[in-house]
């Protein structure tokens, strides 16, 4: 017998990871206060049907214990449904039987009263396969069901319910079991099978089980017959095609330090050895992710490697899944991980050396720049593009004309984006004195000043030059300011979308109060 079916939970007791819907389940029953139908969802094998048929079972117990929840495991009612033989309890799997026709046969079946039991339960497994004809006819059943009656749903995939059918359910969201759960039940059940093991070899069925139950069951049949009842790291690694762990910081390492050769080596590796590519992208993500969360506080450039090399490996899981090939998508997520770092590195090489003035005064560049009276007139003079001759020696720039000046500038590419994110901290004898932090203050070079030199000439701001400095800190950059009007922007529609109709709408639907701090406004410009 599979270990799946053979420990599967005979009572509410023995259900794990899910306590939550239990304790409300076993509350209904106490209480009878019962729903229509009742909605389980969540992944693969985290106990939706289990749920179901327990719930149908304490339904049913003759001699259920409503204090301690618990059903008695010996009446007929008990026994038949853990038989899966009892007559009240009707299970269909909606995805062999979708059709309209199937839905009417089962129906017209509700009216009877049950057999056997007090309650007759409808499980329906995968119910969002169902087609919309046989949604509407169960939706027509559901809005007055006959008082025996109750329906279960299960899915993976909730939000393909009809909006009408979830109105009428009462749904358990149930969670991915944690690791600890897993590998506590899979140690319980090895002991009782009286199998061997190491706790490597159970640490890396946890991981390949993903927060599943049955699957970690499933992994563990699996991983019996191939080691012979004696379960070791190396043999469940070879089985599943699983490396070490520590190969994935080995990988990063290479990648870190730009070296090609073992980074190719390793890819090389993983093909060899037909590596379970699933791991390998997972592991990647939460080795990033971990280092993310470290790195916070440290040096904001490093950060940005990091979430460039996580997104590379988000859209390599992403084509993977698409394309089916997933050790071209991991390989190719490497790669792009491997150009980007030579790229910097390469920009970091032929960093400019601008010219630097001894100037003693830029040693001001961390405080706040000068503050200049009237600044209203100062955006004026650079808005008609039509006489250009006129203004040529007129207005001179300043930092309080710059964010409206930096608008107007025909300025584009990685020049754009490195002086939007300086500031411009004072104008002197012509030459504009910029600071801001060595993420953007460093990468600058000598093309990018012309490219801002030019485009001022054009605006007739001719016989400007520019001089960068490094600063710890930067304040009021035209990027900054951008954010700041982003913002703005933001916080009115988020105003409107509290008056509006639409708001209303959910309020009354989700019957709960909806404030402000619910409302989660995604920018797409960013
Ligand atoms: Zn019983």
């Amino acid at each position: 017998m599979a270990l799946a079916n053979k420990y599967r939970p005979n009572s509410f007791s023995e259900v794990i990871g899910q306590e939550n819907a239990v304790v409300a389940l076993r509350n209904i029953i106490k209480n009878q206060s019962f729903h229509n139908g009742y909605i389980f969802s969540g992944t693969r094998g985290v106990g939706k049907t289990t749920l179901g048929r327990l719930f149908a079972k304490a339904l049913n117990c003759t001699n259920y214990d409503a204090e301690k929840g618990e059903t008695c495991n010996v009446c007929s009612n008990c026994v038949e449904i853990q038989k899966n033989s009892h007559l009240d309890l009707i299970e269909i799997d909606a995805a062999s039987r979708t059709g309209v026709d199937d839905m009417r046969e089962l129906l017209e079946s509700v009216q009877y009263r049950p057999s056997q039991g007090k309650y007759k339960v409808y499980l329906i497994d995968e119910v969002h396969m169902l087609s919309p004809q046989s949604f509407n006819a169960m939706l027509k059943t559901l809005e007055e069901p006959p008082g025996h009656v109750i329906f279960m749903l299960a899915t993976t995939e909730a939000n393909k319910i009809p909006k009408t059918i979830v109105s009428r359910c009462l749904q358990f969201n149930l969670k991915l079991v944690s690791d600890e759960l897993i590998a506590k039940n899979l140690k319980r059940v090895f002991t009782n099978e009286k199998v061997a093991t190491d706790d490597k070899s159970v640490d890396l069925l946890v991981e390949l089980a993903k927060g599943s139950v049955r699957d970690s069951l499933t992994l563990a049949d699996q991983a019996i017959s191939h080691c012979d009842g004696n379960l070791t790291e190396q043999e469940v690694s070879k089985l599943h095609g699983v490396l070490d762990i520590s190969s994935t910081t080995k990988l990063f390492e290479a990648i870190f330090s730009n070296s090609i050769d073992d980074v190719i080596s390793e890819i090389k590796r993983y093909k060899l050895l037909d590596v379970n590519y699933d791991i390998l992208f997972d592991r990647a993500l939460s080795f990033l992710h971990a280092n993310m969360v470290n790195n916070v506080l440290s040096d904001e450039e490093s950060n940005q490697d990091l979430h460039l090399y996580y997104q590379f490996f988000t859209n390599g899981l992403i084509d993977a899944k698409q394309t089916g090939n997933k050790r071209d998508c991991f390989d190719i997520a490497v790669l792009r991980c491997l150009t980007f770092s030579e790229q910097s590195k390469n920009k970091l090489k032929k960093k400019p050396k601008l010219v630097k003035k001894q100037e003693p005064k830029l040693t001001a560049s961390k405080e706040e720049p000068q503050k200049i009276e009237s600044p209203e007139i100062s955006i004026k003079p650079v808005e008609p593009l039509g006489d250009i001759s006129s203004k040529k020696n007129g207005i001179e720039l300043s930092p309080d004309n710059w964010f409206g000046l930096f608008e107007q500038l025909d300025l584009s590419g990685p020049s754009r984006a490195f002086f939007s994110n300086l500031q411009l901290q004072k104008v002197e004898k012509k030459t504009l004195f910029f600071n801001g932090i060595a993420l953007f203050a460093e990468r600058i070079n000598e093309e990018d000043s012309i490219n801002l030199i030019e485009s001022l000439n054009r605006l007739g701001h001719e016989g400007y030059s520019v001089e960068v400095e490094s600063s710890e800190t930067v304040k009021n950059t035209p990027s900054q300011e951008w954010i700041k009007n982003r913002n703005k922007d933001i916080q009115e529609f988020r105003k409107e979308i509290i008056n509006s109709e639409l708001l209303m709408n959910l309020k009354e639907n989700f019957g709960e109060e909806i404030t402000e701090d619910k409302i989660i406004i995604i920018d797409h410009e960013e």
